[in-house]
């Protein structure tokens, strides 16, 4: 990499780019130094480690000797003048409001801790969450991870199926859930979705219920307790000493979104948590003026790793306070958001492209009608954010003023590839989620397992080791089966999918171009690429293609096996309102299509439709669409998000389309 000055019209935020390569340089050379300085200034120690790595294969271990609780962070900030700060403030769609204060929160986790001991939890154990954006569950989480134990966070829009799988999977013993919750206005009944899920999942021994409504609800006895009753008994005193943990003792199982099959159960350390303060630290300039005064809103469901780290962690971690709302984007109006960033003055809006191009379709005068002049920095994390949608955000949301930051990850390595906007203001190029982060050695190599020339799509991969705590521990599944090992002295699962595709490299299944200033291309996943009459397309280019055309509000192309072109692209097209489905509108959008891909970029089919398939994370689920153009089975559904969606593919091929 070379040092540059961008100032051309490619750019947003043209600047000089100074201080990321030298640091970059450091980070790979010297990581104890580097990752060393940022784990002290994340967590409290109660041991240092004596050892900053400790590699065996695929198993990385970082800090190792270290003695941590993350939890320890709300007792620091209890003896500041932080304990009056607000932590959460809470919102739901009908707009009832809570807040929660940083004493307040101390206490509260506290309790529950005791809660949690009385009952018999211990360090090691595996406790289920099915909560619904709720203070309770945030205070859940913490007092999980304070007494050692491992959370399994499942999102709340899961039914009985998705619910009973995660449980048995993690083998929980505790089960944390609600009466229920309102969704678009309706009342979910969650008790009830849980209990079915516990004839399934036969290791849950205990549930603690959280009554969030007036209504009645069955309560098993000896095996429900109400949380307020359980509440009740402690005292606001009283203290539980955290488990103190090493660095790598595993602190909690998050599984992955399922886009692909069926999701994999991620168990991550204290260590990673350090991975999750660089993160933000760098995309959010959290210097610790900003942490004074930032106010945060990220708009993911805890149910997700994103809604996890970034609401959960990240608030904690930097002492912020935080808007946590219970409620769809578009509920009861459009701009329910936007109501939310100028009320709570929020000054960090971190969100999906999937709620970016939602709210596109919606029109513009939604956002308009609010003052969101505390706005700071927007952020964009779960699918590649598409260019339109990065300009949207820019103009719109942000008013030319604010950058747009896109951040790629995955469950697995958390973020890898951002603007490291606090080390420097590098310039920005819409559709590019930059570079690499310190420590992450990524690479874009071609199906051979060759370096790709630059501008040229490929592979993204990580060298390995990895020398930064980016990386998990292991996968649930693999140390439960076998042990840390399998009879072949290796981890299986791990192994097969990430490390054994690409010799000496970890393996994303993401598709990644580095362009020749070395800013790298998110291209979607490695499995929704086409080949049509032997030339390479990511289906999300052809989405975005569609996307130029002023009616489409939504696309998802998916690839249909054909005699003749080996694959052809079959699209499912959701219109903005005020357009309908016609055959010129069909011919028209062939049209977009081909002047932006080339002659070559033949639409097989089009179909519209009024949503399309999406998971609870915002994924737009192509491989359902795949299934269905192809006469396969479905495979995994329960992390999709509407099942409606799917009926409406289905209806929509039945009636053949244009
Ligand atoms: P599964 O692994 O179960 O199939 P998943 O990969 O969707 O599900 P996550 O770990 O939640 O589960 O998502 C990570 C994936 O999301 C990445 O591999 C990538 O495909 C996509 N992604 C996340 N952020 C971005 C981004 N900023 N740009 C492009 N793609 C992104
Ligand atoms: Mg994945």
């Amino acid at each position: 990499m070379q040092r540059k000055n961008f100032l051309s019209k490619d750019y947003v935020f043209p600047g000089v780019w100074q201080k990321y390569q030298d640091v970059y340089v450091e980070s790979v050379a010297e990581p104890e130094e580097y990752f060393g300085e940022l784990a002290k200034q994340a967590l409290y120690w109660k041991k240092l480690w004596n050892k900053y790595f400790d590699y065996d294969p695929p198993i990385h271990r970082f800090f190792v000797g270290g003695l941590t609780n993350y939890t320890y962070l709300l007792d620091l900030y209890d003896k500041t003048w932080r304990k009056d700060k607000i932590a959460f403030y809470w919102e739901d769609e009908l707009g009832n409001t809570r807040s929660l204060s940083y004493h307040e929160l101390f206490r509260e986790v506290n309790r529950f801790a005791q809660v949690l001991k009385n009952i018999g939890v211990k360090k090691g154990d595996r406790v289920g969450i099915y909560m619904p954006m709720v203070p309770e569950a945030l205070v859940a989480i913490y007092a999980i991870h304070r007494v050692g134990a491992l959370h399994v966070i499942v999102f709340s829009g899961f039914g009985a199926e998705g619910l009973a799988s995660r449980l048995d999977d993690s083998k929980s013993k505790l089960l944390v859930t609600a009466d229920g919750t309102l969704r678009r206005g309706r009342f979910l009944e969650l008790k009830r979705t849980a209990d079915s899920a516990i004839e399934k999942a036969t290791s849950i021994e205990k549930v603690i219920v959280f009554k969030r409504w007036k209504g009645e609800t069955d309560m098993k006895k000896d095996r429900d307790f109400w949380w307020h009753e359980l509440m009740d008994q402690i005292p606001n005193t009283t203290y539980v000493e955290p488990e103190w943990l090493e660095a790598n003792d595993p602190v909690y199982i998050m599984y992955t979104s399922g886009t692909a099959g069926k999701p994999k159960g991620i168990v991550d350390t204290s260590a990673k948590l350090v991975w999750l303060y660089a993160n933000m630290l760098w995309a959010f300039d959290l210097n610790y003026e900003n942490r004074k005064r930032d106010t945060w809103f990220f708009t993911g469901d805890i149910g997700w790793a994103g809604g996890m780290w970034f609401t959960v962690y990240t608030t904690v971690f930097f002492g912020l306070s935080s808007v946590f709302y219970e409620g769809a984007p578009d509920y009861p109006k459009p701009d329910k958001f936007w109501e939310l960033v100028e009320k709570y003055k929020a000054t960090v809006f971190y969100t999906s492209p999937t709620v970016f191009r939602l709210f596109m379709t919606y029109g513009d005068e939604w956002v308009r009608k609010h003052d969101l002049s505390s706005l700071r920095t927007i952020g964009s994390v779960g699918e590649p954010l598409n260019a339109e949608a990065w300009n949207w955000a820019y103009d719109v949301v942000g008013n030319k003023k604010i950058p747009i930051i896109d951040t790629y990850g995955q469950t697995e390595t958390l973020l890898t590839v951002l603007p490291p906007y606090s080390i420097d203001k590098i310039p920005l190029k819409p559709g590019s989620a930059t570079f690499q982060v310190p420590g992450v050695e990524a690479a874009v190599l071609d199906e051979h397992g060759q370096p790709a020339r630059s501008g040229e799509k490929g592979l993204l991969v990580y060298k390995i080791p990895f020398k930064a705590p980016s990386i998990f521990l292991t996968v649930w599944g693999d140390v439960e089966k076998f042990g840390e090992k399998n009879w072949k002295g290796e981890n299986e699962f791990v192994n097969s999918a990430y490390y054994n595709v690409f010799k000496g490299f970890f393996y994303t299944s993401d598709a990644a171009m580095k362009d020749k200033d070395d800013y790298i291309w998110m291209l979607g996943r490695a499995d929704d690429t086409l080949k049509i009459a032997g030339h390479r397309i990511g289906t999300a280019e052809i989405e975005n293609a569609f996307l130029f055309h002023p009616a489409v509000g939504a696309a998802m192309v998916v690839g249909k096996s054909d005699t003749l072109r080996g694959e052809v692209a079959v699209s499912f097209i959701v219109l903005k309102p005020e357009n309908n489905p016609s055959a010129e509108l069909a011919e028209e959008l062939r049209k977009t299509v081909r002047k932006a891909l080339g002659a070559f970029s033949v639409i097989d089919r089009i179909y519209f439709v009024k949503r399309i398939p999406m998971n609870r994370s915002g994924k737009v689920m192509r491989r359902l669409g795949r299934a269905l153009v192809g006469g396969m089975p479905l495979g995994d559904t329960s992390t999709l998000d509407d099942p409606t969606a799917v009926e409406e593919l289905q209806t929509a091929i039945k009636n053949k389309g244009y």
